[in-house]
């Protein structure tokens, strides 16, 4: 269900239902040459109305917050940032209001790696203020032991506007990608989703690669981005499920 088209009524019954609420969180960022700024927004988005469409009685979807925390990607046009205490304001207060309506099952459903650290500081104070957390889930986690039938290399070959997320971008919103603007691998030194625990910089994208892009674009399908997806959405619908 949109939660944006219920009615405050439809709304109160829901709470008392013990519906879960999902909001998908996303970024205004440069993907490359290729992929469109909201991408993040787009594939966390239709994820949730996926898991929804899996849990129908059960979830409620808000409207996505397109804005993240994304300095690291200001130096290419585009890019439409918020300092991180903006952030975690905006996060708290809409996960404040939803409590105060006795909301018990709240998810972040997050498609941007910068958001995730304020995340899970944000889920800790809420925590603390209000004795329940929000779930925090950024999607290619939930693949981390699978993403290696997907790619052989994935700790080189996914990082951002990569193999992984053109793949989904070209299965979920192909209209939008510039097919033939798909470079070849970059970023080797840049942050990759797979590359497991390590030293970590907070250097803007610039600094590791010309385009933007850190791994293997030029690899992805839109084959690979529907079998992504659908496991993807197994995925959260079975750690929600939980919630
Ligand atoms: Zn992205």
């Amino acid at each position: 269900m949109n939660f944006a088209e219920q009615t405050s009524g439809d709304l109160s019954l829901a709470f008392k239902r013990e519906a879960l609420v999902l909001l998908p969180t996303g970024s205004v960022e440069q993907h490359g040459p290729h992929l469109p700024v909201g991408t993040d927004g787009l594939i966390a988005e239709r994820l949730a109305v996926a898991v929804a469409g899996q849990m129908p009685d059960r979830c409620l979807v808000l409207p996505t917050l397109w804005y993240g925390f994304s300095p690291h990607h200001m130096s290419f046009p585009g890019t439409v940032t918020v300092a991180s205490g903006t952030y975690l304001g905006v996060t708290g207060e809409i996960a404040a209001s939803l409590y105060a309506h006795g909301v018990q099952h709240l998810a972040f459903l997050n498609g941007h790696g910068g958001n995730s650290a304020p995340l899970k500081v944000l889920a800790a104070e809420l925590a603390r203020a209000h004795g329940k957390s929000p779930l925090v889930v950024t999607y290619w986690d939930l693949v981390a032991a699978e993403i290696g039938d997907f790619f052989e290399e994935p700790d080189q070959v996914c990082g951002h506007a990569c193999a992984l997320e053109t793949s989904l971008a070209l299965h979920l919103f192909p209209e939008a990608v510039k097919p033939e603007l798909i470079p070849g691998p970059s970023g080797k030194a840049g942050p990759h989703m797979f590359a497991g625990a390590g030293a970590v910089q907070g250097l803007d994208f610039r600094h590791f690669s010309s385009n933007g892009v850190i791994g293997d674009p030029s690899l992805a399908t839109p084959d690979l981005g529907r079998r992504l997806f659908e496991l993807i959405v197994e995925r959260l619908v079975a750690a929600l499920s939980r919630s």
